[in-house]
């Protein structure tokens, strides 16, 4: 059997050590992890515990200005368990008491609670193919800062050497105040095993078996970050939960995040809980064939979405492709100046885009679609205005509605925000065996 005491200590990565001391440290922090398996659905003492402060967090989330006897009555835990486990969330800095409201009623008003946006932040990052995008957050959801870097070079080391950088200076600046700093959620542009920071594949950046984690782990710690939880995910599927997270509520459940940029994927939320599929690659959408023996795709096949939706087929058609790359200035001073063939470039893209959602709509029945990235930033109504309408002929077609399509609240910092909304997801449910990697120890069982 299993300990729980063992599952808890690893709800993700930890940065450890300096040097190569670090790295070994941390390798085998991993390999340790990875004998877990699913942790088994009961707990000792401790855990209980821990489940109830969490599951008291969700409740203020869910609905800030509860006050402890609303927490009892909805979680069904005794007053006295909900005001020791206050108390202590209130230390803490997780939660703070609002002034209660004046109703006129006599005796005591009760207390009201919510999530406190000052004391606790998270930091979210997004390694794009040729840029880093980096955010500080609070646990409210609030972005404090943001900074996007271009890449100085797309060599791993020099990557894990940038953005650690950055992740620094902004940690540094984010708890200068006496703040936490929660955790680091990283997004990757390709498939990645999520438990070993392992980039399996990442074709727009030409990695393959990449140790991104292992690599960062050491510069974080060497960094000073020691001991800080990191965890590693497809851009997509951190961008869907920052949905989850930070998005308005009650949320779209099942929601489907289609992220458009030089790569387009999606991340599935069902159940308030990621679905990654068998081996994390599920919603690699922009892989699913959209023409047969059609345009070559970065990944070796032919007719791939991608091919067609990507940023980078984009600029081509909209001659803004050159040695250096894809020239975003250029493509976003011609969408400003409306120029009609950036604009119709955009708009094709956008219809391959509308047939792309509806073999999703038909896959995954979501109650909504959410899009970013850049493409959308860049694109915006010639692209998506081309992709409704192809989703609204295809309804009409066949007398169904359509799911609500509509855009991410952080557009093209939508990876990174959702980094920071990982770290917070995944240290307030302790209960989901999903944000383990239960693949990853059965392939090396075998
Ligand atoms: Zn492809």
């Amino acid at each position: 059997m299993l300990s729980l005491a063992r599952f808890r200590t690893y709800p993700g990565i930890h940065a450890s050590g300096a040097g190569g001391h670090g790295l070994a440290r941390y390798r085998s922090a991993v390999e340790s992890s990875l004998l877990m398996a699913i942790p088994p659905v009961t707990g000792d003492q401790r855990f209980m515990k821990h489940i109830n402060r969490m599951a008291l967090l969700r409740l203020l989330r869910h609905e800030p200005g509860l006050s402890r006897a609303d927490l009892s009555h909805r979680s069904g835990l005794t007053r006295s368990t909900v005001g020791l486990l206050t108390r202590e969330l209130i230390d803490e800095g997780w939660i703070v008491e609002a002034s209660a409201n004046i109703t006129g009623a006599p005796g005591r008003r009760p207390t009201p609670l919510g999530l406190d946006g000052r004391r606790i932040v998270l930091i979210g990052a997004e390694l794009g193919p040729d840029a880093i995008c980096v955010v500080s957050t609070s646990i409210r959801g609030e972005v404090l800062e943001t900074r996007v870097a271009a890449l100085h070079s797309t060599e791993a080391g020099a990557v894990c050497h940038q953005l650690a950088e950055v992740v620094t200076e902004l940690s540094t600046r984010a708890t200068r105040g006496g703040a936490t700093l929660l955790g680091i959620g990283v997004g990757l542009p390709g498939v990645v095993d999520k438990r070993s920071g392992l980039l399996e594949l990442a074709p727009n950046i030409g990695w393959r078996h990449v140790e991104v984690g292992p690599r960062l782990g050491a510069e974080l710690a060497a960094a000073g970050l020691s001991g800080v939880p990191v965890y590693f995910h497809n851009e997509a599927d951190l961008a869907a939960v920052g949905e989850l997270e930070f998005g308005v509520r009650p949320v779209d459940d099942p929601l489907v995040y289609v992220s458009c940029g030089v790569g387009v994927g999606a991340g599935i939320v069902l159940g308030e809980a990621l679905f990654t599929g068998a081996t994390g690659s599920a919603g690699e959408v922009g892989h699913t064939t959209l023409v047969i023996d059609g345009r070559p795709c970065a990944c070796g096949r032919l007719g791939c979405a991608e091919a067609y939706i990507g940023l980078r087929s984009i600029a081509a058609a909209a001659d803004a492709l050159g040695h250096e790359g894809i020239d975003r200035t250029l493509l976003r001073d011609r969408m400003a100046a409306r120029h009609a063939p950036t604009r119709a470039a955009f708009a094709h893209a956008g219809r391959y885009l509308g047939v792309m959602l509806q073999n999703v709509w038909t896959t995954f029945n979501p109650m909504a679609v959410v899009l970013g990235g850049e493409t959308v930033s860049l694109g915006g109504e010639a692209f998506l205005d081309a992709a409704t309408e192809v989703l609204d002929r295809v309804s009409e077609r066949a007398g169904m509605p359509p799911p609500r399509v509509r855009r991410a609240r952080h557009a093209d910092r939508a990876a990174a925000v959702g980094g920071a909304a990982y770290a917070l997801h995944a240290t307030l449910n302790p209960h989901l065996n999903t944000l383990q990697t239960p693949y990853e120890a059965a392939a090396r069982g075998r």
